[in-house]
């Protein structure tokens, strides 16, 4: 698809569902939702089809009108936001996107709740079922070459500005024009609006590796009458001496803590899975792996810290009063 000239499109946003399909439902529910939001286009070409849903789009401060096209592709819905560039504009389209993804997330999330709820209704000859379905917004790569199958980009845990393609998590990069819009905190955005031109031909991105891992840890100083500082407390180590008691806490509460750790990309899609739908398996067998994927997580986060911070806050939201025993144990061990 060719765009017309004054015409900037956002890298395509996807939300993606663990079960690998839209749930029945989801695409027409949250296109109920988003005309709350923002106008149905009944524009001849754009408009309206079985599978897709183009909405007009203001921001409260904007002169311009922004195109959001929602698509159900079967596998995600994608979407797509165009930007009719003006030459002056009060709103950068980086913000302007910004505001767009919050709309997106809420939708999504109400969405969720309503068939949450219709799962549960039940009457005489239909019993209830639940909704076991979970949702996640994603970013389409829009930096590796087309003959790459597609494929997403996430943000760097150490350094907010970097990405890298999920088929290599050890390069990182700068995102390009047209990915950074999802990103970019919207201070900068407003400091540095945008030209069409500018974001129309991005510059190749600058490629870098992997920032290097801190040294190992330091030898623990001889016990004798000097004062010595501690060494720094590995977040790995600490991780590993509560492994036993986690396996044991989290057995009453697997699903649960399973289902916050992924809500918060801790664990691989793998694990997930298996967790959620393996059958035949101990929940003892469960527990164990989900711990230990969190573990080698942990050993290949680039901020180890914040990684750990991250699983004992999802720890923490699961409620059962002994994980949160362990959890906090963790957090003074560390912090
Ligand atoms: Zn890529």
């Amino acid at each position: 698809m060719t765009l017309p000239s004054d015409i900037i499109q956002a890298a395509p946003l996807h939300i993606t569902f663990n079960s690998g399909y839209v749930p029945p439902g989801f695409f027409t529910r949250f296109v109920v939702v988003l005309t709350n939001k923002m106008e149905l286009c009944f524009e001849k070409d754009i408009g309206i089809y079985r599978n897709r849903v183009t909405f007009r789009y203001q921001d409260p401060n904007s002169t311009t009108i922004e195109h959001v096209i929602v698509t159900d592709c079967t596998d995600v819905i994608q979407i797509d936001v165009q930007h009719h560039h003006l030459n002056q504009e009060v709103v950068s389209f980086t913000k302007i996107c910004q505001n767009i993804r919050v709309l997106l997330e809420d939708a999504a999330k109400e969405v969720e709740e309503i068939l949450k709820k219709c799962a549960s209704g039940q009457t005489d000859d239909n019993k209830s079922t639940s909704y076991i379905f979970m949702h996640k917004f994603k970013y389409v790569c829009a930096s590796c070459c087309q003959s790459t199958p597609s494929h997403y980009i996430k943000l760097s845990p150490a350094n907010q500005t970097l990405v890298c393609c999920e088929n290599n998590t050890t390069k990182y990069r700068l995102p390009t024009e047209l990915e950074e819009v999802w990103f970019k905190d919207t201070n900068q955005a407003t400091e540095k609006p945008s030209s069409s031109q500018r974001i129309r031909s991005p510059k190749p991105s600058e490629v870098m590796s992997t920032p290097a891992e801190p040294g190992s840890l330091s030898m623990p100083p001889p016990t004798d009458t000097h004062i010595h500082e501690n060494p720094p407390v590995d977040p790995t180590h600490v991780f590993q001496s509560h492994i036993a008691k986690l396996c044991k806490t989290i057995s009453s509460d697997v699903v649960a803590v399973c289902n916050e750790c992924y809500s918060s990309d801790l664990i691989g899609d793998g694990t997930y899975s298996y967790v959620i739908t393996a059958t035949g398996v101990s929940i003892d067998d469960k527990a164990t792996r989900l711990i230990h994927d969190i573990e080698s997580q942990l050993k290949s986060s680039i901020n180890k810290q914040e990684y750990l911070s991250n699983v004992i806050e999802a720890f923490l939201r699961v409620n059962n009063s002994n994980l949160s025993i362990v959890a906090e144990e963790l957090k003074n061990s560390f912090l």
